[in-house]
């Protein structure tokens, strides 16, 4: 208490350089001592919040649960794109591609199931054309090599693949390339989590590669507004390690403000060229989340100078769905971390990476899936 709100805190882990390959075990150790050390100082329970799909299966891979003190418990919230995705958006996207498009998309998406559990897999398997690639520049081409179909781009992620969007959209694409744009913002979620009281959360650790392109400045409004500490984390275990330690030193202190423990990829003001480009791209709407309902301000569409190539437009009338999921499946809470997967009747029975009917359950970013494939836990003496 009584310290100045600035970014030198007490933490002994600010540079990730200090740490070499053969050191990391006592690196860890001596994180972790910190952080215990921190929490009894504190001494009462911690709700600590990411909203990274990677930070979920980083925590989960490494184990990191098991390490920490009892009182400080990790939340995953809302970082998966995948799972966040509309189920409007795969039953368009079906739609489409029964109309005869070319519809294209990232892997992940290929096998979530809409509300009705019709995936773009089981409608390829109908004949329907629908192709996996690994970047919008693929989709273009395929709009080249095929210049009487109508190619059909999903586009969905945060603000860290949106920019991959705007950028061929700005270079040019050919006239038969269409955009499915259900991109999503990241702090508009934060103001959901962090002005809902019931959630109580105590700080949110914050996504390394969305913070690589808006920056930190976006997030100056939390600490300002709701009192809550702010830490930017990069992927590696130590990484988020660095940011729990610094998240603690926070509370431990009394202050609450934005920390970048990512700072050798992370700047303060992102990346100027990509958010250039996704502003003279698209345009900020009220969206949807799966399982959440519509955030305001919190999804990208495109400009409407760029018609011409909205793959919404195609059809006559927007698909609409009533459920966005199945009966029974916990997504929605399990998005907004309130509840553990486990919580799921349908969790690794009807539920399984093999036979997904929930969207958490799919991605390699989903909560689900990674709780269903890392349940182990590793012993670290400290
Ligand atoms: Fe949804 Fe499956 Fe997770 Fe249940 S186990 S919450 S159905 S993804």
């Amino acid at each position: 208490m009584g310290r100045t709100m600035t970014d030198k805190t007490t933490s002994k882990f600010q540079d990730y350089s200090e740490r070499t390959i053969s050191n990391v075990k006592k690196v860890a150790a001596n994180i972790l001592r910190s952080i215990k050390t921190r929490s009894e100082a504190i001494d009462r329970p911690l709700r600590i919040m990411h909203v990274c799909g990677t930070h979920e299966a980083t925590v989960a891979r490494s184990g990191m649960r098991s390490l920490l003190p009892k009182d400080v418990k990790i939340i995953a919230g809302p970082g998966c794109p995948v799972c966040i995705c509309p189920a409007e958006h795969i039953s368009t996207a079906v739609v489409l591609a029964e109309k005869d498009c070319i519809v294209v998309t990232f892997g992940d998406m290929f096998k979530v199931p809409d509300a009705s559990l019709t995936t773009l897999s089981q409608a390829k398997a109908k004949g329907n054309e629908i192709r996996v690639v690994y970047s919008v520049s693929d989709a273009v081409k395929i709009a080249d090599d095929n210049p009487n179909r109508q190619i059909v781009w999903l586009g969905i992620g945060f603000e860290t693949t949106a920019p991959m969007t705007s950028y061929v959209l700005e270079k040019g694409v050919p006239e038969n390339f269409y955009v499915l744009s259900d991109f999503r913002l990241v702090p508009p979620a934060l103001h959901v989590l962090a002005s809902d009281r019931d959630f109580d959360l105590d700080a949110f650790i914050l996504p390394g590669h969305v913070s690589t392109i808006i920056g930190t400045k976006p997030y100056e409004e939390f600490p300002k507004k709701y009192k809550i500490p702010c830490v930017v984390a990069g992927f590696d275990p130590l990484d988020f390690l660095v940011a729990m330690d610094k998240t603690l030193d926070q509370i431990d202190n009394g202050l609450s403000m934005v920390q970048n423990a990512y700072p050798r990829v992370v700047k303060k003001e992102g990346n100027p060229m990509a958010l250039k480009s996704m502003e003279n791209i698209f345009q900020i709407v009220d969206a949807r989340w799966r399982g959440v309902g519509i955030i305001p301000k919190s999804g990208f569409e495109l400009k409407k100078k760029l018609d011409d190539h909205n793959a919404r437009l195609l059809l006559d009338e927007p698909i609409e769905v009533e459920n966005d999921l199945p009966k029974g499946c916990k997504c929605g809470k399990v998005i907004l971390g309130q509840v553990e997967p486990e919580s799921c009747p349908h969790f690794l029975k009807r539920c399984t990476p093999e036979t997904a009917i929930g969207p958490c359950m799919v991605s390699d970013e989903g909560t689900c899936r990674i709780r269903s494939k890392y349940q182990d836990f590793i012993e670290l003496d400290i």
